[in-house]
């Protein structure tokens, strides 16, 4: 069995905290607003008229273009909890919760959303992007970095501010660790193939030089959509500033569409690539929530999808 759960007793104390868990909706309220900087922990990383700052102790960054401050409610710490020790000699493999959890808060301007982003700022995005995930990966004991983006209440935003995340893992989830063995056992990269094939398929929602986005065959919900850099790179540390920018181009007209089309749903995207592997291929995988996993998914893992792919390219082209 290589199924993995994190326990984080900080982000949920009691029974009622999970019916009573509703998106901050007011500017007043929201940490994340310009001029709420002393509301959150001292911010890692502050982005600010093309330089990078850092907050300190009675010196707090104002005035920024994007702000990456630690997680107040961590699913993982780089101090964690000491085991229980009945569980330290028990049949399961645990280990410490060690990890880093940060906040990448993508506007200082609360309601702007992705679809808002001028070139510019969808460049600057992915540009801070690749610095946390690299900054992260160079610190001792990090072997993954999980970087995601939750959109709305329906896909676990506990804030409307819109913003990112990224979760530092001491070792490489599962799922990646299985694409990776079958990608080994591949003759080429199977994501190239996807590209060169997808291209050509009423399955190809939107390219731009330098990626592609397709609503792939085996979607698992419905209008799931990935977005593949036309030429191979294996993780985001590794591409230039204009693969980047035209990858950035591409998840900006993708959510766009989710707007237009589907009338602004909560969405997921989720950054899959594999440090120090240069047989992967960097993708991005959005998922609009528009069905709930049920019984016979937990059940078996195998997903019921009520919209075809070809269906739900030709809907989001309009
Ligand atoms: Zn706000
Ligand atoms: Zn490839």
């Amino acid at each position: 069995m290589d199924e993995y759960c994190i326990i984080a007793s900080e982000r949920g104390k009691r029974p009622s905290d999970f019916a009573s868990e509703k998106p901050v909706r007011s500017v007043s309220d929201c940490v994340f607003c310009a001029g709420n900087e002393d509301k959150t922990p001292l911010a890692t990383a502050v982005y600010k008229e093309g330089g990078v700052l850092v907050d300190t102790e009675g010196s707090l960054v104002t005035g920024w273009d994007i702000r990456c401050i630690p997680n107040l409610f961590p699913a993982l710490s780089p101090k964690p909890a000491i085991l229980p020790e009945d569980l330290a000699v028990s049949q399961w493999s645990i280990q410490e919760g060690f990890g880093y959890h940060e906040v990448i808060v993508e506007s200082s301007i609360h309601g702007r959303m992705i679809s808002d982003f001028s070139d510019d700022e969808m460049s600057l995005l992915m540009r801070v992007y690749r610095d946390r995930v690299s900054h992260y990966r160079s610190q001792d004991g990090i072997e993954h970095v999980s970087l995601f983006k939750n959109w709305g209440e329906r896909a676990g935003a506990s804030l409307d501010h819109t913003h990112s995340q990224l979760i530092a893992l001491p070792i490489l989830p599962p799922s990646l660790k299985r694409e990776q063995d079958a990608i080994h056992a591949a003759s080429g990269c199977p994501y190239c193939d996807i590209v060169g094939t997808e291209s050509e398929s009423v399955r190809l929602l939107y390219e731009n030089s330098g990626a592609v986005a397709i609503c792939p065959h085996f979607s698992m919900s419905p209008f799931e959509v990935w977005i593949l850099p036309k030429q191979h790179v294996n993780h985001l540390a590794n591409c230039t500033d204009e693969m980047l920018r035209l990858i950035g181009d591409a998840i900006r007209f993708v959510v766009s569409r989710y707007d237009v089309v589907l009338g602004s749903p909560s969405y997921n995207y989720m950054f899959h690539g594999i440090f120090d592997d240069d047989s992967y291929h960097l993708n991005v995988r959005l998922h609009p929530v528009l069905s709930t996993p049920a019984g016979f998914e937990k059940n078996t893992g195998i997903y019921i999808n009520t919209v075809v792919p070809e269906a739900a390219a030709s809907y989001l082209k309009g």
